[in-house]
């Protein structure tokens, strides 16, 4: 599969992406990233606006699944409070934790998404697997590294600028 850094789409938050707007899409699962994506790395409570979006998606026809490279206990604790299937380790942007998804629900790569905060693990590895990306904004980028890698995003986020979903 190709070597893409360009999000299929683009939202400010995870909080903007509806079940109708996954199902026009043609998506019937969505995997979620974890830090930065639902809550920041400093915190394993959401907000009430994430907490609330995340029940109803988990309530819509859309699958919903957390494929997180965090090796913390915090995901896995976060993801059973929601009665959310999370797959953690899961090596993005390399096929490990993308594909196990994919085989463990059964949909073809099409009619998954993949919602993350960074275009070199979350939206890249999506792509090499024919998965949708979806970027959002990272919720808290809080330390330097953070920040120079989201500088390192730019240009992608310049070029995929017409990509963007309103809420
Ligand atoms: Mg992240």
């Amino acid at each position: 599969m190709a070597i893409s850094f360009l999000p299929t789409m683009m939202a400010d938050a995870v909080t903007d992406i509806s079940p109708t707007l996954l199902k026009q899409k043609g998506i019937r699962l969505l995997m979620l990233d974890f830090d930065n994506t639902l809550v920041p790395y400093t915190t394993s409570v959401p907000t009430v606006a994430v907490s609330d979006w995340l029940k109803a998606m988990i309530q819509s026809e859309i699958e919903v699944c957390v494929v997180s490279n965090s090796r913390k206990e915090r995901v896995q604790i976060f993801c059973r409070e929601y009665g959310l299937h999370c797959i953690t380790h899961a090596k993005k942007p390399f096929p490990k934790g993308i594909r196990q998804c994919l085989q463990e629900y059964g949909f073809t790569p099409s009619e998954c998404a993949l919602a993350g905060d960074q275009i070199y693990t979350d939206t890249l590895g999506a792509n090499a697997q024919g998965v949708h990306s979806i970027l959002v904004k990272a919720i808290h980028n809080h330390n330097i590294w953070l920040k120079l890698r989201h500088v390192a995003e730019l240009p992608w986020i310049g070029l995929a600028s017409k990509r963007r979903i309103h809420s």
